[in-house]
């Protein structure tokens, strides 16, 4: 995505030096409660707290995750999903399960990127769902931007009853503006039909909150790919494309 590809590493290292990193409530409702953390390339990490319980679920461990486990340190941390294996979305991986062992999930193509005595536990193969508190991800495989790509889509019955929003953690699959990077025109045809099939499929209010940089929804997602799916698809294009 080219947003973060502007993040040159001299910034990084600034982060890292002061500890720049950053810390917002993204959302607060009856069911669930959903906080960033902002640290490494930009990258958002993300403390999933059911209402009731105080049970948690981690998304995706960037650089220096400090106060991302102080603050799970205060609820269960029952899960660690993570939505692909890039280097920026597990570098803090360690520091995290160090702190707070939990069950890990990772899509089965990009598990290499974990040491093999990381508690990789948990199925994320489409069609699974993981239950914590009151709260239920559902992942979905997406492959494209690396081959075990995976979403993980946060409703339940009854939020979807009593009309709260749905959540749906993109990583680095869909940002506001296009997909993520892809390695290859054939990698770009598979993120599409991955977004296809699993993701624009989704109700328009579902939030769209991405391993990077700000959130969408699917609906204004939907739309800006309907422009871009009204144009015959360029065989040359791959990397950072955008849906403009
Ligand atoms: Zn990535």
């Amino acid at each position: 995505m080219r947003r973060f590809l502007l993040v040159s590493s001299s910034h990084t290292a600034w982060t890292r030096g002061n500890r720049m990193s950053t810390t917002d409530k993204v959302f607060t409702g009856k069911y669930w409660l959903i906080e960033r953390y902002v640290s490494g390339f930009s990258n958002n990490a993300f403390l999933i707290t059911c209402a009731r319980t105080g049970r948690s679920v981690i998304i995706d461990t960037p650089a220096d995750p400090h106060e991302l486990v102080e603050a799970a340190a205060k609820t269960n941390v029952e899960a660690i999903l993570i939505t692909h294996g890039h280097r920026d979305h597990v570098e803090g991986y360690e520091t995290v399960n160090n702190s707070l062992t939990a069950p890990t999930g990772i899509g089965n193509d990009d598990r290499g990127s974990l040491l093999a005595s990381a508690p990789v536990s948990i199925d994320v193969a489409t069609g699974r769902s993981i239950a914590v508190g009151d709260i239920t991800l559902k992942p979905m495989h997406t492959p494209g931007h690396t081959p075990g790509s995976t979403c993980y889509l946060l409703e339940t019955a009854d939020s979807l009853a009593a009309g709260e929003p749905s959540h749906v953690f993109t990583g680095d699959t869909l940002f506001p503006g296009g997909p993520g990077k892809s390695s290859s025109h054939d990698a770009l045809k598979q993120i599409i039909d991955s977004l296809e099939t699993h993701i624009f499929t989704m109700p328009e209010s579902t939030v769209v909150l991405p391993g990077h940089g700000d959130f969408t929804t699917i609906g204004d997602s939907k739309r800006e790919y309907e422009v871009f799916a009204s144009r015959p698809l360029d065989p040359n294009i791959s990397g950072d494309v955008t849906w403009n």
